[in-house]
């Protein structure tokens, strides 16, 4: 039988207990450090103990050095990925064990290994397997042989692919860090004509999909890129629990696992249009966000136009949208909630105790945003109805409706398209351009005052939203 997404979870946790791990629940979405907005990773709760604190831990007795958890991840970065690579997800749940200057590199090594390949455990087949190291990492060469893994299965890498987290030595942020080793699943040549040896160069892979990320932090990094020894070796790892799903569970994608599917079912169901895999991009949108939307909710995050919750309400209004374009025309997201409670709700009880008010704080949203899109639409097909088949909609007209009524670009296409009229969209762009740096140049709030990462992110919300919600932004959100 195959493993379910819960049973995938448990097995890990069960597997680090029995390696003398404490277990312990997942932090919040809401990041537990500025760095970050939302929690990107297992280790982020972890930064004291990693930097030499005590590990001990609020509510618990005594000292602890082994960890386990399953960390509920929200990456702004890869919201964008989501529908454009086979491997990312907006929400994701990573599964980590933490070493704090206890055990090291080969227990890590060994230990990943163990409960990838045997039969008791994940029972992966070794052949499948890869991994990447950093580049002078001998010591991670010879825990991987001695297991067996063959030379030609092990790509020593630069800081840019194995250095963790990826942007540490040169850009930050600021923590503790260190080289890494990333274990690869080849899924076959159905997903992909690529080779291993291919992989050196593109670093991109449609064929080997990364499960594990096993991080060696043994710095801390500090102003100026200057990397100083922590007071001890530690170990961080994470597996991408919904990537190991569609491993484990034999399906193309993460939407045929036990997770997304009965999501993706119900849309089909209620919109009465079929899913038809990667070309059902709307479907794929709705079950995605609607699973991240609803576990930000449960974490007490609210749409606003500001910092966390912008993200949320852009997020959310995505999902609404391709709601939209499935024909929906009244709320409709808020019934799918139940799905992700069940799929979820075990594993996360704040999804249980919080779902009437998630339901109902989503509902109010897509009333709104609904409304919004009815305004726009009243007001494009005014503009579509002096234009006839095979006319351009003006790129400033498209803008307006974007800008003022707030109305998607992909929607105006879309109904533009239904009457053979094209969208002008570089001229949108440059409208849009414009709009920006007037928006920029009103704003007192240099980039540069913003954290990094956030800035950046918040730069390619922006572009999606307009910039005009941008400069609402306020830097004091995320410290
Ligand atoms: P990728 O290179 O595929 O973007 P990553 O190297 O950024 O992944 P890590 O920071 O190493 O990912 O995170 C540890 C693990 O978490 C990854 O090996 C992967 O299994 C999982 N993971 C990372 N990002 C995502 C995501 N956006 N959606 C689903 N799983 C993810
Ligand atoms: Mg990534
Ligand atoms: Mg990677
Ligand atoms: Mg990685």
């Amino acid at each position: 039988a195959k493993l379910s997404t819960n049973e995938i979870r448990q097995k890990y946790l069960s597997f680090f207990e029995s390696k003398g791990h404490l277990r312990l629940p997942s932090h919040s979405t809401v990041a537990p450090d500025p760095t970050t907005l939302f929690t990107v990773a297992g280790m982020q709760p972890f930064k004291p103990q990693f930097l030499g604190g005590a590990a001990t831990f609020p509510g618990i007795e005594g000292e602890h050095r082994r960890i386990t958890t399953a960390q509920k991840c929200v990456r702004l970065g890869d919201i964008e990925n989501v529908g454009r690579t086979r491997r990312h997800l907006s929400l994701f749940e990573m599964l980590g064990n933490f070493s704090f200057g206890d055990y090291f590199k080969k227990e890590a090594i060994e230990w990943a290994w163990e409960l990838l390949t045997s039969e008791a455990w994940f029972a992966l087949d070794k052949s499948k397997l890869y991994v990447t190291i950093y580049k002078d990492d001998d010591e991670a060469f010879g825990y991987w042989t001695a297991l067996g893994v063959d030379p030609s299965h092990i790509i020593r890498f630069d800081a840019d692919e194995n250095f963790w987290p990826a942007d540490a030595p040169a850009k930050g942020p600021n923590g503790p860090c260190g080289p890494c080793s990333e274990i690869y699943y080849d899924r076959g040549p159905e997903f992909g004509d690529d080779t291993w040896e291919d992989y050196k160069e593109t670093r991109e892979s449609a064929r080997f999909l990364e499960i594990w990320n096993l991080v060696f932090p043994q710095f801390d990094r500090q102003d100026g890129g200057v990397l100083a020894d922590l007071p001890f070796k530690n170990i961080d790892t994470g597996m991408g629990l919904e990537r190991m799903a569609s491993i484990l569970q034999d399906v193309f994608d993460f939407y045929s696992t036990d997770t997304f599917r009965p999501i993706i079912d119900r849309v089909s169901e209620l919109s009465g249009k079929a899913y038809e895999g990667e070309k059902s991009v709307s479907h794929r949108v709705i079950a995605e966000h609607l699973r991240s939307v609803t576990m930000v909710l449960a974490d007490g995050t609210l749409p606003s136009n500001t910092g966390r919750g912008y993200v949320l309400r852009k997020v959310l209004r995505r999902a609404i949208r391709h709601a939209y374009l499935l024909g929906f025309r009244e709320p409709v997201l808020y019934t799918l909630v139940p799905l992700v409670v069940q799929a979820m709700g075990d594993a996360y009880p704040e999804l249980k105790q919080e779902e009437s008010r998630i339901q109902s704080v989503m509902k109010t949203e897509e009333v709104r945003f609904l409304q919004t899109v009815a305004a726009g639409i009243e007001r494009l097909d005014h503009l579509l109805s002096v234009l006839s088949e095979g006319d351009t909609l003006n790129g400033q007209e498209a803008f307006t409706l974007y800008d003022t009524y707030g109305f998607p670009l992909d929607l105006t296409i879309e109904i533009a398209e239904e009457k053979g009229i094209k969208v002008d969209q570089e001229g949108f762009e440059v409208a849009f351009k414009e709009q920006q740096e007037r928006a920029r140049a009103a704003s007192k709030m240099g980039k540069q005052e913003l954290f990094g990462a956030v800035a950046e992110v918040l730069d390619e919300v922006a572009r999606e939203h307009g910039a005009t919600e941008f400069v609402g932004y306020d830097t004091t959100e995320s410290h």
